[in-house]
């Protein structure tokens, strides 16, 4: 049997400054964040035989008892940070890999220090030759020094249930990862399948490296939901974190309840 658990690190607010600001809909008023995007945040927990995976490890923020936000939220799943075997990074943009390390007592540490980060070999030199607002370098700096880092190169499978390949699209090496499990096949898109609704509305976004092949991308991965049943992870969709796809009147939709 597996387990899956949503650590939902908040909703935000962005900007063309690319900060991510808390944004709760009970006190804020999305007036006052002209030309904003709204992004909900949500890495995943999986416990399968063999491992306890974090997909992506969200922004890195601490609460007000200065605790890492997503350490907080596997423990209240019942589960350790300690625990956790496997990072797989679908890319390194500093809403999923702020998590990746943290700061103690004044040096960096790994949030996960008993686990192998799994990133794409071409994301991590990418990033660290393109210092944007949307990669933080120190982090990264550390990381690849360390020995907790595994370079994956292209497409392949990991311990013969993970595979990963490259589809590029919303950054230029961006990954993605099929798991076969004993509950079937679980998928994480990361952001080329963020939102379940992305798939139904079909649309090019700016935000992204390559909008129209993420589009195109969204859809064959929606087609191939349908047909093997996957349970897709969808990292900033709140209503739809875990979605399944069917086909209604020759139209890919949503399938309801998971
Ligand atoms: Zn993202």
């Amino acid at each position: 049997m597996t387990k899956l658990v949503v650590l939902t690190e908040g909703q935000y607010s962005v900007d063309q400054s690319k900060k991510f600001i808390p944004f709760d809909p009970a006190f804020h008023d999305p007036k006052d964040r002209p030309a904003s995007i709204f992004v909900h945040v949500q890495p995943f927990l999986l416990q399968t035989e063999q491992d306890l995976i974090l997909f992506d490890t969200g922004l890195g923020y601490h609460n007000e008892q200065g605790e890492l936000v997503i350490h907080k939220a596997i423990q209240n799943a019942g589960f350790d940070p300690n625990e956790v075997t496997k990072v797989l990074m679908s890319h390194l943009h500093f809403d999923h890999a702020g998590g990746m390390v943290y700061e103690k007592d004044g040096s960096m540490q790994l949030s996960f220090p008993n686990a192998y980060y799994y990133i794409q070999k071409e994301e991590l030199n990418f990033a660290l030759t393109h210092a944007t607002q949307s990669y933080r370098l120190a982090p990264l700096e550390y990381l690849r020094r360390s020995d907790a880092l595994v370079l994956l190169d292209g497409a392949g499978s990991i311990d013969g249930y993970i595979d990963y390949e490259i589809t590029g699209g919303h950054c230029p090496f961006h990954q993605v990862f099929k798991l076969h499990t004993s509950d079937g096949i679980y998928f994480y898109g990361g952001d080329v399948l963020p939102e379940a609704m992305q798939v139904i509305r079909r649309f090019i976004a700016k935000y992204d490296f390559d909008g129209r092949k993420c589009m195109e991308l969204r859809n064959q991965f929606a087609a191939q939901a349908v047909v093997e049943n996957w349970k897709c992870l969808m990292y900033h969709d709140q209503k739809n974190a875990i979605t399944s796809f069917e086909i209604i009147e020759d139209a890919i939709s949503i399938k309801k309840p998971f």
